[in-house]
């Protein structure tokens, strides 16, 4: 008999409801109270969802991120926050973001910890923090507690915690202690988890350890032995999860470590399933993650059944089915979407349908196909619909993408050349200023699209609006003397939503949401199909802005990378095929917007980092095609013609070649909160063209003063030469106020005037 089970559910509420009590909380609006009965009312709840499977997963529910409740679990709490009095929850908050309840009428909160990206997803955890000095005490009240609500609601409840070595490994010393050298004082912590967890009366634990889907060296390696050598204290069984990803080297170590269990996630690692249950002891529980836990697509049950009833054959009762990996990274429930396209949406499964299917699954291994005669043909006339519908496949894109040529990414000229007759057009003057693209979206802005969405406000009354909010911004950008303008934006919702909504081959969810951080979720439209563009999307806007101006105007498009990278992709061809059909719809609208006289072009790839495979063996090729399509979308133009792209982070040392290898001719990047120092690589690779080093953070609402961005601009001008050098912001301004806008951007007009007066004397 195959058992059922799950690794863990998305914690957000089918409508949200934990990101609106928590909010609610933190303005002072409800009480610590009403937030823990929330809470409760949750985890019930998603028990209750979960409640046909054969174990469930257990205090994997959070307020705010599991790798912060683990830290706490660990006592491992920062020292600033130490002396903080109040209750631990507000505390737990202080660590999350800042402040707590409290401390908005108190005084001033204290730093918040660092936030990181999960593994290659777009969930956020709070960094855990060591030093020399760190030392753990457990804490286990609110597994504890949890654990103890669900054996009193009847679940059948596993407890969930993050291993050790992936705890360390996640972590950061802030002074350079070596981090593994911290594991002596770590595992004595987590044996005694495991003995109060065997205690409480658990049986089995899962015990996360996506870090053995990375390259490990050998310490930490050792560090594995190690940990679950000490770990095996024969208390508590121990289900070491593994996912997003296949083991590779890494599997023999694994398959030789103490614990009962091991889960595979066998959409990543299929073909690796059959050499772990040969290295795995004959005893061990194989859990196989069948289901795919990180995209909305049904799964194609009988293609699982065809390669799973052998191995079920084989294991018996040792196989355990489970989703790929924490169902976090989906939606809730595909019943709450009343206005999805009904072709598509029977293609579709969220957390809900996803469990629906594993018990399928188990149904057909433990009973036989016949069980299940009426579900399996349910999925499969979908799946069928879905693999030959017209909506997914159209030849005219497919004939496209087969007839793209490496001319097709490449400029006329090379830089230097194209740089000439841009300027002689251009005229800019010597650190020539400009913005990223958004500028504030108002209340006003909001409010205008809900009202056109709610059917108050009709479509060109909307546009009236909007034109206004463009014509605001230009001339905003006039008083202020900025040298290259934008439209400001205000027409978009979002930057890869608003493409979507105008791209074919793209469907949207009411309630899809997932969480990124904290309360912060967010809703991926679904690449279900091949992509095209049937009319221009952003000429009517940069058009009208442009004719308002006789400075140039920048216009703003978002990258084929960065679109891909924010969505819920197709799985039914490579990645690389979906962003090469998107490259060739940008591409043709940077086309239009040069034939309409748009000369500057900005391709913003904010999300092009992020795309980066887990194992660094992986990284050229990803960045191979990445880079490929930026280059078919923006090298397509006249050599007068600008093409700038954007990006907002701060890592650039291990892509820089990549970067350089996409040849825009301006890259603006977010460097204000590093000093300036992320330019050393630029310096040292000898980076080619034209860079835009923000100088004002715009995630604070601080206005930086004019000898704060001088003195930037001075450390940048050390490293890259004057003439290549433009000054603007970290990323847009569509978050701030234009109170906040205003002064900054004087100041860094100001500050620019000063830099030419100074290089002509
Ligand atoms: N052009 C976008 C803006 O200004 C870029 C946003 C981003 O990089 N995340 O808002
Ligand atoms: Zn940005």
């Amino acid at each position: 008999m195959a058992l059922t089970h799950s690794l863990g559910y998305p914690r957000i509420g089918a409508k949200r409801e934990l990101k609106f009590a928590l909010e609610a909380y933190w303005k002072g609006a409800s009480s610590r109270e009403a937030l823990q009965e929330l809470g409760a009312q949750l985890r019930a709840r998603h028990w209750r969802d979960q409640s046909g499977l054969d174990l469930v997963p257990v205090g994997e529910f959070s307020f705010y991120d599991q790798v912060l409740d683990m830290s706490v679990t660990l006592g491992n709490l920062p020292a600033r926050v130490r002396g903080f009095h109040g209750d631990a929850l507000d505390n737990y908050f202080r660590i999350a973001r800042g402040r707590s309840a409290e401390d908005h009428a108190a005084c001033c909160g204290v730093a918040a910890g660092e936030m990181t990206k999960w593994f290659d997803t777009n969930y956020h955890y709070i960094v855990p923090e060591f030093d020399a000095g760190t030392s753990f005490t457990l804490n286990a009240t609110r597994l504890l507690t949890q654990f103890g609500e669900a054996k009193a609601q009847g679940v059948a409840a596993k407890p969930v915690i993050i291993g050790p070595v992936t705890y360390l490994a996640l972590g950061k010393a802030k002074d350079g202690t070596d981090k593994l050298a911290l594991l002596p004082r770590l595992l004595p912590a987590y044996a005694e988890l495991l003995a109060v967890l065997a205690n409480a009366g658990a049986e089995w634990v899962q015990i996360d350890e996506p870090l053995l889907v990375t390259e490990l060296d050998a310490a930490w390696r050792d560090a594995f032995k190690t940990a679950y050598a000490a770990l095996d204290t024969g208390g508590v069984k121990l289900l070491l999860a593994t996912y997003f990803g296949r083991l590779l080297e890494n599997l023999p170590l694994l398959a030789a470590l103490p614990v009962q269990g091991v889960h595979l996630d066998a959409v990543n690692a299929r073909d690796e399933v059959e050499a772990l249950v040969a290295a795995c002891p004959p005893e061990r529980v194989i859990s196989l993650g069948v289901v795919n836990g990180r995209n909305i697509w049904k799964t194609d049950l009988e293609a699982v059944l065809a390669w799973l009833e052998p191995v079920a054959e084989r294991l018996g009762d040792r196989l355990w089915l489970a989703p790929s990996c924490s169902l976090l990274h989906v939606p809730v429930d595909l019943a709450f979407e009343q206005k999805l396209d009904g072709e598509i949406k029977p293609w579709l499964a969220f957390a809900v349908q996803k469990l629906e299917e594993l018990l399928v699954l188990a149904k057909a291994l433990n009973q036989g196909r016949g069980a299940v005669a009426a579900q399996l043909s349910a999925n499969a006339a979908a799946i069928a619909a879905r693999r030959s519908s017209k909506r997914v496949h159209n030849p005219a894109v497919k004939a496209a993408v087969a007839a793209i040529t490496p001319a097709l990414g490449r400029r006329q000229s090379p830089f230097a050349v194209r740089a000439a007759k841009q300027a002689a057009w251009l005229n800019l003057p010597l650190f020539p200023t400009t913005t990223i693209g958004s500028f504030p979206q108002t209340k006003e802005i909001r409010q205008t699209r809900s009202a056109l969405k709610a059917g108050t406000l009709d479509e060109a009354a909307y546009k009236t609006a909007m034109r206004r909010e463009i014509a605001h911004a230009v001339r905003a950008q006039e008083e202020l003397g900025l040298d290259v303008l934008v439209h400001g934006e205000a027409e978009r919702n979002d930057m890869v939503e608003y493409f979507g909504e105008q791209l074919d081959g793209y469907a949207f969810s009411q309630n899809g949401w997932v969480q990124s951080y904290g309360s912060r979720c967010v809703k991926p439209p679904i690449l279900f199909g091949d992509i095209s563009r049937p009319r221009p999307m952003t000429l009517e806007w940069i058009g009208y802005a442009a004719s308002l101006t006789a400075k140039p105007m920048k216009a703003m498009l978002t990258g084929p990378v960065t679109i891909l990278n924010w969505s819920f992709v197709r799985d039914d061809q490579p990645r690389s095929v979906s962003c090469t059909q998107l490259a060739l719809a940008i591409r043709a609208e940077v086309q239009d917007l040069e034939k309409a006289g748009i000369r500057i072009i900005q391709i913003d790839e904010a999300a092009l980092r992020e795309g980066l495979p887990l194992r660094r063996a992986e990284w050229q090729g990803y960045l191979d095609w990445a880079v490929g399509a930026f280059r078919v979308t923006a090298n397509g133009v006249a050599d007068e013609t600008q093409i700038h792209t954007h990006m907002c982070y701060s890592e650039f040392n291990d892509i820089i070649q990549a970067i350089a290898g996409m040849d825009a001719d301006v890259i603006t990047i977010e460097t204000s909160r590093s000093d300036m120092e992320l330019l050393d690589v630029f310096e040292s690779f000898k980076y080619p063209n034209d860079i835009g080093p923000g100088v004002y953070d715009i995630h604070a609402p601080n206005i930086p003063a004019p000898a704060q961005i001088l003195a930037l601009m001075k450390k940048a001008a050390a490293r890259i030469p004057a003439e290549r050098l433009w000054v603007n912001p970290d990323c847009g301004l569509k978050t701030r106020q234009w109170s906040e806008v205003m002064p900054a951007l004087a100041n860094l007009v100001a500050a620019a005037r000063t830099l030419r007066a100074e290089a002509a004397q």
